[in-house]
């Protein structure tokens, strides 16, 4: 019906006061009545037989329907029209609340496109970024957001990546270069080869956490709806015995069907439901979560060498590795002579270390694990810490203390999920236990497993899936480039400062760009209190409703109380459903 649908219950609200100054007589009384009726019904009946076409066969605006023909069949003219006036406008008012807060959390981020302009042979073509297909061209100017992530095919430019990264120093970029959605094009005109569908891209992902707030799990959203299910079927079954039954043997039709008009008005439920699953247990996974994600070199230990000769062989083999350990090595031994020595053949030991020849000569660089895997026997270090082990043809050559700092306000973010009412803290790592036991214990962690290979740490996700509470879920909180997969087997995924990890953007649920810890606590908070006003707003609805039902059945309240009550109803819980943020 368009722009202009609030023009028909508004008629019918003029022509409700209207006909009460008009001296009406016999058959004009329901003919005159009847205009503002079908006027206020037309809404309705389009929502319901639009519901009954997608399957939803009992619905809420059936029900408002057939209550206000059985009222407007019984007498009750000005009834039936309030019914359907109020019931437009309370809609109005649900919607109107929706779309506000669902603008709020785009203003928050802002960052969610509204368009893309696509490069065609046959020109430019604004287009909805939904449309936009993996491979397409797209030009962002100057000044612009740019909608979809991407490769730059053409043009010179500086990026904006504040509002993911929360990083103020722009980027630049050139040809080749990836850039992701939601970040705003400074400097000029460029054009980017699109590398993923939108429901992928970064600020989609980002733009989730306010989403996922308002999503039920499936499970728990089956049996509310379940529930409703049943709920109006014995109302709709009650209603047919009291109004076409019940009066075929004793008693007055006009009186039982008003009664089931009433009991029709209350089978409606009393606002749709949604929540987030009540999250009881959060794992973390120590490395870039907890601590900061970057280490430093503390002491060098060699055997039979210098330390300088230990960091350089150490470094060359970790060449290529993207581990922060890695880079902590790197950065130790400083620029390295690339004649001396390059590192060919590496190979990757996830959760353990690389190997690699540095000429003819294979080197082992990593935790004690993997020294042992490959029978090379290694001191045992004299300080606790993280200690990457280093061997040369299966000779030992000494071990490098690294070290990570725990997040500034790591303790407070997780005092903080206490209060909101997580249940379990675990804490795994693939780090030594005599570096994760003080922070496990410093920051009260119920459960601590270390010393896990990464598959290790996914069983120990799984085993947690497997024993928890039947309503409650899970959330995994990892960096996003090595904890993935591990990610995934969790109800929730949470990645922290993973600005560009593909690995974070394919399977977290929730990405929290700019690495600070207390994001997940806020965010928990926010969903809980979305949860706790569905389940006020549904059993309160409900509730309500039993009671005008029941009252109404009994004959003690009128048809247009009911109809007064049920509008004041909805209005109570819409105004609950404000309070939130
Ligand atoms: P975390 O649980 O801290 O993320 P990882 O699974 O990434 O740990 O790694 C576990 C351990 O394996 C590290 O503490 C380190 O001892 C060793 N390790 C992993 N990758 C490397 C690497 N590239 N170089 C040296 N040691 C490594
Ligand atoms: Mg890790």
């Amino acid at each position: 019906m368009g722009r202009f649908s609030w023009l028909f219950p508004l008629l019918a609200a003029l022509l409700l006061i209207a006909l009460h100054f008009v001296p009406l007589e016999g058959w004009m009384i329901p003919a005159a009545w009847a205009v503002p009726a079908l006027l206020a019904l037309m809404e309705h009946a389009a929502d319901a037989f639009e519901n009954i076409r997608s399957g939803r066969y009992l619905n809420n605006a059936l029900f408002t329907c057939l209550s206000a023909v059985l009222l407007f069949a019984t007498g009750l003219y000005a009834e039936a029209v309030l019914l359907l006036i109020l019931t437009s406008l309370t809609g109005r008012l649900e919607k109107l609340l929706n779309d506000r807060s669902q603008e709020k959390l785009n203003k928050v981020t802002e960052i969610l496109p509204t368009h893309a302009v696509l490069v065609t042979d046959e020109g430019l073509e604004r287009v909805d970024p939904a449309a936009v297909s993996v491979g397409d061209i797209l030009l962002v100017g100057a000044g612009e957001r740019i909608p979809l992530d991407g490769v730059v095919t053409e043009g010179i430019s500086t990026i904006d990546t504040a509002a993911i990264s929360g990083q103020r120093s722009p980027w630049a970029v050139n040809t080749g270069y990836k850039v992701y959605s939601g970040c705003r094009n400074l400097t000029s005109d460029i054009k980017i080869r699109v590398s993923r569908p939108y429901e992928q891209s970064t600020s989609w992902k980002l733009t989730r956490l306010a989403a996922a707030a308002t999503d039920f799990p499936s499970e728990q959203e089956n049996t509310v709806r379940r529930f409703l299910f049943w709920y109006q079927c014995a109302a709709l079954a009650l209603a047919l015995l009291l109004g076409f039954i019940l009066p075929a043997f004793r008693g007055n039709w006009i009186v039982w069907l008003r009664r089931a008009a009433v009991l029709l008005i209350a089978a409606r439920a009393a606002t749709e439901c949604f929540g987030i699953p009540l999250l009881e247990t959060v794992i973390f996974d120590k490395t870039g979560t907890i601590t900061e994600g970057r280490y430093a070199v503390t002491d060098v230990y060699p055997v039979k060498m210098s330390e300088r000769q230990l960091l350089t062989i150490a470094a060359t083999a970790e060449s290529f590795s993207r581990h922060p350990i890695a880079s902590a090595i790197r950065e130790a031994a400083g620029k390295l002579d690339e004649r001396v020595m390059r590192a060919v053949k590496i190979r990757d030991f996830p959760g353990r270390g690389v190997s690699a020849y540095l000429g003819s000569h294979q080197v082992y660089v990593g935790n004690a694990a993997l020294l042992e895997e490959h029978g090379i026997k290694y001191n045992i270090p004299a300080r606790p810490g993280t200690a990457i082990h280093v061997s040369v043809d299966e000779r030992y050559c000494g071990y490098i203390l690294v070290t990570d700092k725990v997040r500034r306000r790591a303790f407070d973010a997780l005092e903080s999920l206490r209060v909101g009412g997580i249940k379990k803290l675990v804490l795994l790592t693939g780090d030594v236990f005599s570096v994760a036991r003080p922070i496990a214990s410093r920051l009260n962690f119920d459960m601590l497993r270390a010393e896990l290979k990464p598959e290790e740490k996914a069983k120990a996700v799984a085993y947690l899936m497997n024993n928890k509470g039947q309503r409650s879920s899970i959330a995994f909180v990892g960096e996003g480039e090595n904890s993935g997969k591990i990610m995934s087997g969790a109800d929730v995924g949470i990645a922290m400062g993973s600005l560009g990890s593909d690995a974070a953007l394919a399977r977290a649920d929730v990405l929290v760009m700019d690495r600070d810890i207390f994001k997940i606590p806020k965010t928990l908070a926010i969903s809980r209190q979305v949860y706790r006003a569905a389940l006020v707003n549904l059993g309160a609805g409900f509730g309500t409703n039993a009671i005008i039902a029941l009252f109404g059945v009994l004959g003690v309240l009128s048809p247009l109380a009911a109809v007064i009550a049920s509008a004041a109803c909805c209005l109570l819980l819409l105004g609950n459903s404000l309070r939130i943020k």
